[in-house]
């Protein structure tokens, strides 16, 4: 599946927010925002200086949430269709689908540093869903399912940094881990409440709304 290669710093200069999109590298190291906290490009600059719309507004909202799962816009468009097509508030489940994918899941659990990192261990096949190998990052996790480090991955360095480096990470609600054995379950689907993305979901429906 196609993702965004380029320098992610970018990507939170242009929003304007800190997105975390190098995990916890982003609070050990200098963050690219606070050196240069202007959008880059000098059209995003003179764009800066004038009152943003309220398209502008939905625009960079729908952006920063995309950009904060490393999704490209098609593959978007796609969750935001099916949160819309379901029953209950569309926000809630547009952000609900988003952190049900596996590679979000293995990142939470700790697993992995970041979204990007985790989407490539899944991808190399590291991780197995109820014990059976799952290698798709947008493999949808349901509750109940236990999420587990494959037996002969569980050395392999990435993933012992990251497990090393995520003990100050809180672990959401919706999720438990058991450490020595290197496995996750997940409890429920996560409230609103659950998430702490950083984003104003209405903002997004308002936008493919239009
Ligand atoms: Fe974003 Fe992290 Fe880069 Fe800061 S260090 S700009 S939070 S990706």
């Amino acid at each position: 599946m196609a993702r965004y290669t380029g320098p992610v710093c970018r990507l939170c200069r242009r929003e304007g927010v800190r997105l975390y999109l190098k995990g916890d590298r982003c609070t050990s190291g200098k963050c690219a925002i606070e050196k240069r906290p202007y959008p880059p490009g000098q059209r995003a600059q003179r764009r800066m200086r004038r009152r943003i719309s309220d398209y502008g507004l939905q625009l960079r909202e729908k952006q920063k949430l995309r950009r904060i799962y490393g999704l490209l816009e098609r593959q978007f468009r796609r969750y935001f269709a099916e949160a819309a097509r379901s029953a209950g508030i569309t926000g809630e489940t547009l952000l609900q689908l988003l952190e049900r994918r596996l590679d979000n899941v293995v990142w939470r659990l700790g697993f992995a540093s970041s979204r990007a990192q985790a989407r490539e261990l899944v991808n190399h096949g590291h991780f197995a869903v109820n014990d059976g190998r799952v290698d798709i990052p947008s493999y949808r996790v349901r509750p109940g399912a236990s999420i587990s480090v494959r037996e002969k991955s569980r050395s392999i360095p990435p993933l012992v940094a990251a497990v090393a480096g995520a003990g100050a990470r809180r672990l959401p609600p919706w999720l438990q881990i058991e450490a020595d054995a290197m496995r996750g379950t997940i409890i429920s689907v996560p409230t609103r409440d659950e998430i702490d993305t950083q984003v104003q979901e209405g903002l997004v429906v308002e936008y493919y709304s239009r």
